[in-house]
Order: structure tokens, then C-alpha cells, then sequence
């Protein structure tokens, strides 16, 4: 595969950028190699600038639920730009957008626009804080909630591949206001409950984790971390960033029939623009200003071309059968991982909800973050570059999920297939 000018790019943004990209993940520092700089995407395929091409799973890490630059929203974009690409005024299109999301999330009755995920579960633990009056919060080991000062402890993906537990920077006493439990160990909540009287404002969680892999709650436990909070006087934040819109029409929250006091969105609801959202109970959402004490605010919150492209999005997702689809592709994607783990002998486990997955290189089962944290990362490295020479891009972790959107067709996920088993056959023993 001829990646020299990526290689050059790569050099070049080096000496600009640390690890010469914008995002941690993207630098392929957990599997090693040149990240091939993508030129231009289109449906299921995106394109690098030395003329490769993939069949991509990355989907922009989660946003791309239509494909790349699928004509609904690619003309969205263009009208909203040729009326002006920000007021600092309210619009007729923030409140659509805040229609569909409410629509589709009924526990959410009242919503604020932000510009990305870090922002919405930064600004929902404000609220919860605000609310209850208290200032611990939980959070689980393995889940990840965007950048914030407080929420970078034990955030899985992005930190796990680059072995950092707590970030620097992050000042000690702020972070120990924020607790760790196990992911899917309700005994691991319960013990900080009792450790922590009158003291926990909010548990934050991921209702489906997708930032240690794809990781769906047990049976039960999305229930009991809901009463749990009930009897506690505590907030159950659902951070959807990731489920919200790709597991189903109306979340994880829907699937699993939990009603959070709080949900944060992000990815999907951009259709590939930068958005965030945080909403809930009104009472809670009332905290906020100019209403309340607690104060949010945003010079691009409900930017007109990104509140395009998430109506345009939002829109197509609520057609019939879209969800019945993607979940048809998703079973497809992972039976074609079975069959060539079974032909090839190869040792995987494959979690799936709906149209996202993560293949990894353990033993089943993964319910928790030890039993992730315990996939074989020099193996899947060596996967991860089988399948790029072979044109199918997925995730430069371990721990991320692939995503399959409505472009892929059959004929993708037949070639994929074959890539996956060529590059489980080519594994070293
Ligand atoms: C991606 C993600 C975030 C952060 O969103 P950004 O837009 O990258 O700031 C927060 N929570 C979850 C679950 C995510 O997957």
C-alpha cells in the first residue's frame, strides 16, 4: 500500500500539532503506523490523498449514521450556509432541532444546544450539581465522558490505549471529586453510596459503553442504578453521546426502558457537524441560566449549519424501517466475523447492540472493563493493519467500536467479511 504522502503530511504536522493530529486516537499511538489522511469520503467508501481506498467502520467515530456526505444533509448544509453561518440570535432551526430530540427522548423536557460532547456532560454534571446541592459524582471505570477537568479518571479508550489512568494536569483535589465504580458491579455503587453519605450529586454513566468497546449493560443493572439513585437523592445522567440515535430511534434509554433525570447527546445529532445537547426534567434544566444560578453559554451553541445537518439526520433516522436496517447490517457485520473467527481458529469475541460492535482479541464474556482491559492490544494492532492494507478502515483501538451505517450495503459486508478472514489468517501464531 502506497501511504507516501500521507507519510509526508504526517511528518509535517508533527512539528504542529502534538502527535500531529487533533485528536489523541487518530495518531494510530495504540497500533502503530502512518494514519492515512482521508481526502474525501462518500457512503460507505472514504478515500485517503494517496488514492486508497477503504470501506470505512470508523464513521467518523460514531457520527456518520448516514455515510459520508449523504446528499440530505450535504444540501441541508449548503442552504443553511448561503443564509449565514452564525447570528448569535435565536433560530427557527434550533428549536426544530429541539422538537425532533425531544420527540424522540420524552424524558427530555428541556434541552440546551452545545457544540460537542465534552460540553453536554460538562455542563449536565453543573446542573446536577446546581440541583441536588452536593458535589461528588460517580462515574464508571472504562467510561468515557468527553475532556473535562473532572471526568478524565479512568476514561477507557483514548487514555487506556495511551496508558494514562488520571490526566496531568487535572488537579488532585478536583478529581477526587469524582468517583470511580466498576461498569456492570452494582455492589462497586452501592459501596460509594455508603462511603459517601449526602455527598454524591449524580451518577453519569454510559447506558451501552462504546469507549471500552462496545460494552451493553447486564440485565437488570440500568434498573437498579435507577432506584439506587432514587433512594439516594441522587441524578442518573445517561451519557447517550454515543447510543443516543445509533442504538435506536429513542436511545438506550428507549431499548432499556430506564428514564434518566439527564441525557447527553453528541455525534449523531451533528449528522457530522459539530453539536452537543444536555436536557432532562425541567425542574433540573431551570438551574440553568438565565433562568437559574448556574450558568452555560455558547458563542456557536446552535450554530445554523450544524442544527442543519442534525434535522436533516434526525430526519432521515425517523423514517420507517431505518433502525430495522441498521440493526440487519449490524448482524451481518458480526456474523461475518464469527464465520471467520470459526474458519480461521481465531480466539475473538464480538459485543454488538444494534449497528455498533467491537471485536475483541479475548474471552468472552466483556462486562466489565477488567475483562476488556484484558484483550490482547498487540493482536488487534496486528488485525487493525491486516484489514487497512486490505481497505477496511475501522477503529486504531482496541477499545472503540466499529459502526455500520445505512450506506453500507450487503456488498460491503460481504467484502469486509473476506478482508476480516484474510487478516485473521495472516495473524502471527
Ligand atoms: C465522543 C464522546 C464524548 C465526547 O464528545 P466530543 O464531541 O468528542 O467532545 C462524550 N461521551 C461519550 C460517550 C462519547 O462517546
Amino acid at each position: 500500500m502506497n501511504l507516501s504522502r500521507s507519510e509526508e503530511l504526517f511528518e509535517r504536522s508533527q512539528k504542529l500539532m502534538p502527535g500531529g493530529v487533533n485528536s489523541p486516537v487518530r495518531s494510530f499511538g495504540g497500533v502503530g503506523g502512518t494514519p492515512p489522511f482521508l481526502a474525501r469520503g462518500n457512503g460507505s467508501h472514504v478515500w485517503d490523498v494517496d488514492g486508497n481506498e477503504y470501506v470505512d467502520f470508523l464513521g467518523s467515530w460514531g457520527p456518520l449514521i448516514l455515510g459520508h456526505a449523504n446528499p440530505v444533509v450535504v444540501e441541508a448544509v449548503q442552504k443553511a450556509a448561503a443564509d449565514g453561518t452564525s447570528f448569535g440570535a435565536p433560530t427557527e432551526k434550533e428549536l426544530l432541532l429541539a422538537e425532533l430530540i425531544t420527540g424522540a427522548l420524552p424524558s427530555i423536557e428541556m434541552m440546551r444546544l452545545v457544540s460537542s460532547g465534552t460540553e453536554a456532560t460538562m455542563s449536565a454534571i453543573r446542573m446536577a450539581r446546581a440541583f441536588v446541592g452536593r458535589s461528588k459524582i460517580i462515574k464508571f471505570n472504562g467510561n468515557y465522558h468527553g475532556h473535562a477537568d473532572g471526568l478524565l479518571v479512568k476514561a477507557g479508550s483514548g487514555m487506556a490505549t495511551h496508558g494514562v489512568p488520571t490526566s496531568a494536569g487535572v488537579p488532585e483535589s478536583y478529581a477526587a471529586e469524582t468517583l470511580v465504580a466498576e461498569y456492570n458491579d452494582l455492589d462497586s455503587v452501592k459501596e460509594l453510596f455508603a462511603a459517601n453519605v449526602n455527598q454524591i450529586a449524580a451518577i453519569i454513566i454510559e447506558p451501552v459503553a462504546g469507549n471500552m468497546g462496545i460494552v451493553p449493560p447486564n440485565p437488570g443493572f440500568l434498573q437498579a442504578l435507577r432506584k439506587l439513585t432514587r433512594d439516594e437523592g441522587a441524578l442518573l445522567i445517561f451519557d447517550e453521546v454515543i447510543s443516543g440515535f445509533r442504538v435506536g430511534l429513542h436511545g438506550a434509554q428507549g431499548l432499556y426502558g430506564v428514564t434518566p433525570d439527564l441525557t447527553c447527546l453528541g455525534k449523531i445529532i451533528g449528522g457530522g457537524l459539530p453539536v452537543g445537547a444536555y436536557g432532562g426534567r425541567e425542574e433540573i434544566m431551570r438551574m440553568a441560566a438565565p433562568l437559574g444560578p448556574a450558568y452555560q453559554a455558547g458563542t456557536l451553541s446552535g450554530n445554523p449549519l450544524a442544527v442543519s445537518a442534525g434535522i436533516a439526520c434526525l430526519t432521515e433516522l425517523g423514517k420507517p424501517g431505518v433502525y430495522e436496517r441498521l440493526n440487519e447490517l449490524g448482524a451481518l457485520a458480526e456474523q461475518g466475523v464469527r464465520a471467520a473467527a470459526d474458519a480461521t481458529g481465531t480466539q475473538v469475541t464480538v459485543n454488538r447492540v444494534g449497528s455498533a460492535f467491537t471485536t475483541f482479541f479475548a474471552e468472552a464474556p466483556i462486562t466489565t472493563w477488567s475483562e476488556a482491559a484484558d484483550a490482547d492490544t498487540e493482536r488487534y494492532a496486528n488485525y487493525f493493519h491486516g484489514l487497512l492494507e486490505r481497505g477496511v478502515y475501522t477503529a486504531p483501538s482496541q477499545f472503540e467500536a466499529g459502526f455500520v451505517s445505512l450506506a453500507h450495503t450487503d456488498d460491503d459486508l460481504a467484502f469486509a467479511a473476506d478482508q476480516v478472514r484474510a487478516a485473521f489468517e495472516s495473524l502471527p501464531n
